[in-house]
């Protein structure tokens, strides 16, 4: 089959190597002029299944009630005249409940643990480098209160099938001996031994010089402007623009994986994703002291903050900003981030040469993505994937590629449109 991916972001590109791997002709489109330019470009780096708890649980709304109108608070609704975003928080407070966190947390540690385990797969088949890291997550608390509140959810993580063990405070220092500049101020935190991080951008990169080596196809620099319906509810092609270029590409079937970019070549055709964009930072700095520096991956949960070792550099990502397409950078968020940093690590990075980023999450208000068919019969879509596209690629992008070859994909996870056979 001549099947058309949209877009070469880290899912984009996991999808047409795994569709490639199953036999099809594969076409990638993305606006840019080269993969993981966007939201995959400089992520917080961590393939997290034990970071399954999604925004939506039911401590969230009072928590965000507390941070509104704080500038540097971890997670910020900047309230506007946009009913997007009004109508993603009426579903994403429904998404609040005990129940539907137990859901949702059940469907991230499938996906998370079968896309770990594809991640691994590939690494060992092609042998892979991205700035890899197999040192496991630790997840650590500084307040007490923060700890205990953390409980209930990490409970449900493990019944879902996550392994994640619980630490001291002097234990957390064990698993990272950076964080002894902590001692005296660790609640505790929980450890995560099977996770990993590394760097989504070189990966993806990397692994889409390996899907032209198969002969998938990448035209970049082309903007899917809309999908060409034919009879019977399917897709006959993908219409594009570009420099001189403006074009309708056939296809046997398409899969959107435009992140953030989804929702608007859907809408015309009646399919109404719930995805907005949710803005959150990242710090590069190059590391100064290798010994105090943190080469297991971490997470502060408190500020909503991940923290990952890529080579010679350290990689701080997170804090969330309802705030539309915006993409620029805010002082004060940038310098909450370098702020908490340089408390937990002082010595550990250059704050000298710090390189700022921001991303756009393609959040949907569960945290659990789209990822299956829709009413037409070869339209796909791979997207949604919020805080944990990273984490989800490798998986997401395999059971698509089975599920466009009338395979049912080896995880328990509720596809959209039609079953599987
Ligand atoms: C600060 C931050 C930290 C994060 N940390 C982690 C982490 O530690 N672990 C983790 O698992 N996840 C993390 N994430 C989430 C993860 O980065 C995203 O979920 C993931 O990058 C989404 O990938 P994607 O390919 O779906 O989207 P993108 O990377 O945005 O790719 C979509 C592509 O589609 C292209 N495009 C869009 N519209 C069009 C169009 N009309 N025509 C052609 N091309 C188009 C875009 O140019 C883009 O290249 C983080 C995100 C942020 C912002």
């Amino acid at each position: 089959m001549k099947v058309v991916v949209l877009g070469a972001g880290v899912t984009g590109v996991a999808t047409a190597w795994h569709l490639s791997r199953a036999g099809h002709e594969v076409i990638v489109i993305e606006r840019r002029e080269a993969p993981a330019l966007e939201t995959s470009y400089a992520n917080g780096g961590q393939i997290s299944v034990s970071h399954a708890e999604p925004w939506a649980n039911p401590r969230a709304p009072w928590q965000i009630l507390r941070w509104l109108g704080r500038e540097d608070a971890p997670l910020l609704f900047r309230l506007r005249a946009d009913p997007a975003q009004w109508r993603w928080a009426w579903f994403f407070l429904r998404e609040c409940t005990p129940s539907r966190l137990r859901h949702n947390i059940r469907q991230l540690v499938a996906l998370g643990n079968y896309s770990r385990n594809v991640l691994q797969q590939l690494r060992a088949e092609t042998g892979i480098q991205y700035d890899q890291m197999t040192r496991g997550i630790l997840h650590f608390y500084t307040s007490q209160a923060a700890w205990s509140g953390a409980q209930r959810a990490m409970q449900l993580m493990r019944e879902a099938g996550c392994r994640l063990e619980s630490r001291s405070a002097e234990e957390c220092i064990n698993v990272e001996p950076a964080l002894a500049s902590m001692r005296g101020r660790l609640a505790g935190g929980s450890y995560s031994p099977d996770d990993e991080s590394g760097d989504a951008h070189r990966f993806t990169r990397e692994l889409a010089g390996l899907c032209s080596a198969r002969g998938v196809r990448f035209r970049f620099g082309l903007t899917a402007r809309s999908l060409v319906t034919g009879k019977h509810r399917c897709i006959t092609g993908v219409r594009v623009f570009g420099q001189e270029v403006d074009e309708a590409i056939p296809a046997d079937a398409c899969v959107v994986c435009l992140g953030t970019g989804s929702s608007a070549l859907l809408h015309p055709l009646g399919i109404r994703l719930r995805i907005y964009p949710v803005k959150g930072y990242s710090v590069t700095l190059p590391v100064r002291d290798p010994q105090k520096a943190y080469s297991v991956s971490l997470t502060d949960d408190e500020h909503k903050l991940v923290f990952s070792r890529l080579g010679e550099r350290l990689r701080i990502a997170g804090t969330a900003e309802f705030i539309g397409h915006d993409l620029t950078l805010n002082n004060a968020r940038c310098n909450a981030i370098l702020r908490r940093v340089a408390e937990l690590f002082p010595e550990a990075g250059d704050f000298d040469r710090p390189l700022l980023w921001a991303g756009l999450r393609p959040a949907t208000p569960s945290n659990v993505p789209y990822l299956g068919g829709t009413r037409y019969d070869n339209l796909y879509l791979n997207t949604g994937h919020g805080t944990l596209g990273w984490t989800q690629a490798c998986g997401a992008g395999s059971a698509i590629a089975d599920l466009l070859s009338g395979r049912r994909p080896a995880v328990d996870f509720s596809f959209c449109g039609p079953p599987p056979r």
